[in-house]
């Protein structure tokens, strides 16, 4: 059991962050001085504390929109949040420079020198994580191996450090299979967001044979779950840092201490597509350094390799927080040239309730993960940011259930597409139900035809067929189906012609 501190000072707490979301949403200001314990201090405070050069501030800062917040994050910014045109995060003397530079207007956040995290004891350490992974591998062998795909930063340099560690599911030869990949904690200090990774390889493996939905995937798909791409900066988040890069030290002569202005790279400017564009910073000390070249960090260059090994139709980074759906491109405002991205993010948005959009209408950012996934090999790709500015980095472990609910549907949906994302545009069954031989299920749109396959979905066009009728399939199953549990894959056709994705159910 790792041991575990909490920095959390009182003066910027949850319960205020959750204040200021409020009073954000609402457009209040911040002149009231008892605002849910938010205090806001004058700019000579703020000058004098950032005077000294070392501490760093938090602060919200209205900007005019998406270009000038891209200027902030060039600047370094710890940019924790963005709402609108309002960022709210910690700066620097350096950044403050900017700041008054771009004529923007600053608020204060006094008594915080940055989002002091909190690790609550109920998310997982990196030795309990990999510890759940082989206890997951261990007990399902036909459907589950755990694999070291690659050395954290601290591990290259021989030190103690890390690995890299991917969960592959897939039952039976899986090399030609649709395939789905799954990261998490590129950021060191998003703490949910391994949690939804391991919770989603948890559901798929505990619900195979009995969940039919579960059990297609397992069977029809490749599903690769990396929870934790940043293992040396997750120690440090462990220890209650607010910890966002990886630990290289080479690029400064700091020591991990500094918090987030400090030494490391920014894993999420380090992807080798259009690397060196906006949104990341040249400085070391920025929370956005982009590091020496694109793939310059070995936890960027493991990725590339374990994603380069097979085919993909979908990757999904998590991050927090913010409550987005983002795909490419962030490194520049032309539309990514493929609608299925924007049909299916706004698929994510209905399903988790978070705000679905182009990654660069938030801000401009260069070297992500997705965009490289998206612009070198063409994978249909998605960050999601989970959480409220309430919520923050570290919401206590007891909110991980109501996060999972958010972004299970989503995750699975990945999965039902992966086949033929395409489908998307096609009708999707709904209150799908087989009783008794009995097959029924609805649809949102008029359908014109409705077929199923046993065990493994078909060509379409090619199944047996069930009734179609208005907005309505049914049909009485055929004897030999229902003779024992077979798992059934059925989709409809619309109006539009376009077959919609399969839904699995069982023949009993
Ligand atoms: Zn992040």
């Amino acid at each position: 059991m790792a041991q575990r501190f909490s920095r959390r000072s009182g003066s910027f707490s949850r319960v205020a962050l959750a204040a200021l979301a409020l009073s954000l949403v609402a457009g209040c200001g911040f002149s009231t001085p008892s605002n849910g314990g938010m205090r806001t201090g004058t700019e000579a405070e703020l000058t004098a504390r950032l005077s000294d050069g070392q501490k760093d501030a938090a602060v919200i800062v209205s900007t005019s929109g998406p270009a000038q917040i891209g200027k902030l994050a060039e600047a370094g910014m710890d940019i924790w949040g963005v709402d609108g045109k309002r960022v709210i995060g910690s700066i620097t003397q350096r950044q403050y420079q900017t700041i008054k530079r771009l004529k923007l207007e600053v608020t204060y956040l006094p008594g915080k020198s940055g989002l002091d995290n909190s690790f609550d004891p109920g998310y997982h350490s990196n030795a309990e994580m990999i510890d759940a992974l082989k206890a997951l591998a261990s007990r399902y062998p036909n459907l589950a191996r755990l694999e070291d795909f690659g050395d954290s930063w601290e591990k290259k340099q021989g030190g103690k450090g890390n690995d890299l560690w991917v969960l592959k599911i897939g039952k039976g030869d899986t090399s030609a299979k649709p395939g789905v990949i799954y990261l998490g904690l590129h950021h060191a200090r998003e703490l949910v967001t391994p949690e939804m990774v391991l919770n989603l390889a948890k559901h798929l493996l505990e619900g195979y044979g009995t969940d039919a939905e579960a059990t297609h995937y397992v069977e029809n798909r490749e599903i690769w779950l990396v929870p934790m791409v940043n293992p040396d900066g997750h120690a440090l988040a462990e220890q209650g840092s607010d910890w966002r890069k990886n630990t290289n030290s080479s690029y400064t002569n700091l020591q991990p201490g500094h918090g987030p202005s400090g030494p490391g790279v920014d894993l999420n400017r380090n992807y080798g597509y259009k690397w060196g564009g906006p949104g990341a910073d040249t400085n070391p000390k920025g929370a956005t350094f982009r590091g020496a070249e694109g793939f310059s960090e070995p936890e960027t260059a493991a990725v590339r390799d374990l994603v380069r090994q097979r085919k993909w139709s979908f990757l999904m980074t998590y991050h927090s927080f913010s409550n987005l759906i983002l795909w490419p491109w962030g490194h520049t405002n032309v539309a990514p040239p493929d609608n299925r991205l924007p049909a299916i993010g706004k698929k994510l948005g209905e399903f988790s309730g978070y705000d679905p959009k182009q990654s660069v209408s938030l801000y401009p950012t260069s070297g992500d993960t997705t965009d490289w996934a998206f612009g070198e090999l063409g994978i249909l790709s998605y960050t999601t940011e989970i959480g409220t500015w309430g919520d923050g980095f570290d919401p206590p472990y007891s909110k991980v259930p109501q996060f999972w609910n958010e972004n299970r549907p989503g995750s699975l949906y990945m999965l039902k597409l992966a086949d033929n994302p395409s489908a998307v545009f096609g009708p999707e069954l709904k209150t799908v139900k087989v009783q008794n031989g009995q097959f029924n299920a609805s649809a949102s749109g008029a359908l014109t035809d409705v077929e199923f396959f046993v065990g493994k979905p078909g060509k379409e066009g090619t199944g047996t067929r069930l009734n179609a009728s208005g907005l309505n399939a049914s049909g009485m199953l055929p004897p030999s189906v229902m003779t024992e549990k077979q798992l059934l894959l059925v989709h409809a056709r619309g109006a539009n012609g376009q077959w919609g994705p399969f839904e699995a159910v069982w023949s009993r």
